[in-house]
């Protein structure tokens, strides 16, 4: 185990920093939990003074951000906890993980939010940073405390979960926001287009005899909320965008040079709705006996190909900024249900790098700018000096096997979430090791053997 005295050498790996324009073999210098020195030099006799970690093969990277976590915690700590979140994230390669409100009580008040810190100051293994609510007890009626909530540290406000519905208060809640320099972050869904919705829109619910959910219940939204954000030049970003005419309408505010950004989730890039009908969309038009999947019910649903072909070239050329999880842990009985009961959400901070790296693997968004999206991006988004190796920066850092194949198994995850839909799917690639604050705190050869 490493020494805290000691520094770390990582080396003969492939180096990739957005943040500082770096893609090339190097050797990564820590030192007192800060970043020492990315070298190309060899490191022809490692000092005593450094643990080295010999990476040849595989790709070091600052730490990966989360801007869209949900813990659970406080209240409902059955489905998830703060430890048991966090360890996840620790697997899942990231460092940095923002914590949505809508807990029990909810993330409303400085003294909720406080708790949150505290406890994730004690747990003490990534880094937690919470999000307060828009509305009192996300009600959408009422603006909660938002120069409280601020104070108390929350990094934006969003009612996660649910949209602010009524246009006056979203109107005020950017407002408000704009002038503490905090965004908001919208869950985009016109409830009136989405009453007993259950999945996409389209043949497939049909043929499924479920009630659909139009991309445009979505992308109404986001278009209304663009023009707030013109009319009160307030922050916006717009969570988990699943729909083509949603991209539409953020490039069209971006090019407006409004203040506008946006997050697509990995199973959103990865997955169609074909998945709903089972055997893991292998879609040939028939229904088969693993249909109605719980694991696949997510809000907002997952689209057409169509839609994920948009979205993949919106994260290739930035009109989506940033990748977020939106891991959405549940009790195990939340999903062993029909599809109509059951509770929308994936678990997936153990399996998003590997499910975006596939985008990768078939040459859709290279390396470098996917990267940048789970690094310099979302740290840009929270204005912190995070995501970088910058001399001097807080040495979190991410290492993955690009070519390590592994199989998801649900059981081995660390979150208390244990439905993903890709569960028993191979993958390609997989995060090795992750270090916060000059600590390893999860090393893969710790726990199995790589391979
Ligand atoms: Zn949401």
């Amino acid at each position: 185990m490493a020494d805290n005295s000691k520094g770390i050498a990582i080396v003969g790996g492939r180096v990739i920093d957005p943040s500082q324009d770096i893609d090339r073999l190097a050797t990564v210098l820590i030192k007192d939990g800060v970043m020492e020195e990315v070298t190309a030099k060899p490191l022809a006799k490692a000092p005593d003074s450094y643990d080295v970690i010999d990476v040849a093969g595989q790709v070091v990277t600052p730490g990966f951000i989360d801007v869209h976590t949900h813990l659970r915690d406080p209240g409902e700590e059955h489905k998830e906890t703060i430890e048991t979140g966090t360890m996840a994230a620790a697997r899942g390669g990231f460092t940095t993980i923002c914590a949505m409100p809508n807990t029990v009580p909810c993330q409303d008040n400085a003294n909720v939010i406080e708790a949150v810190l505290k406890r994730a100051s004690e747990v003490g293994l990534v880094r937690v940073l919470p999000i307060g609510a828009i509305t009192v007890g996300r009600h959408g009626e009422q603006l909660a405390d938002m120069a409280e909530l601020a104070a108390a540290g929350v990094i934006g406000f969003s009612d996660d979960g649910d949209p602010v519905a009524d246009p006056n208060l979203m109107r005020q809640a950017l407002s408000y926001a704009s002038g503490l320099g905090l965004p908001i972050m919208n869950h985009p869904q016109e409830p009136a287009l989405t009453r007993g919705a259950q999945m996409n829109e389209g043949p497939i619910a049909n043929r499924l005899g479920l009630t659909g959910w139009p991309n445009e219940a979505e992308s109404s939204m986001v278009a209304r909320d663009v023009e707030l954000a013109a009319l009160t030049g307030g922050r916006l970003h717009e969570c988990h965008i699943s729909a083509r005419q949603s991209i539409d309408a953020i490039r069209r505010a971006k090019e407006r040079g409004l203040n506008v950004t946006a997050e697509a989730t990995p199973h959103h890039l990865t997955l169609t709705d074909t998945w709903v009908l089972g055997e893991h969309g292998d879609d040939n038009g028939v229904v088969r006996s693993g249909a109605y999947d719980t694991s696949t019910k997510v809000n907002p649903p997952l689209r057409t190909q169509d839609d994920v072909d948009a979205l993949i070239e919106a994260l290739a050329d930035g009109t989506i900024d940033l990748i977020a999880t939106d891991h959405a842990p549940h009790a195990i009985t939340d999903k062993l249900c029909t599809y109509q009961e059951a509770a929308n959400g994936i678990a997936n901070l153990e399996t998003a790098f590997a499910s975006v790296l596939s985008l990768h693997h078939r040459d859709a968004v290279s390396l470098p700018v996917l990267i940048e999206r789970m690094t310099a991006a979302p740290a840009r988004f929270l204005g912190m000096d995070i995501g970088t190796m910058k001399k001097g920066s807080t040495a979190d850092i991410t290492i993955f096997n690009p070519d390590l194949d592994w199989t998801v198994d649900p059981s081995e995850m660390a979150t208390l979430g244990k439905h993903t839909p890709l569960a028993g799917t191979q993958m390609k690639g997989r995060v090795t090791t992750t270090i916060f604050g000059g600590k390893v705190i999860w090393d893969i050869a710790a726990v199995a053997p790589i391979g």
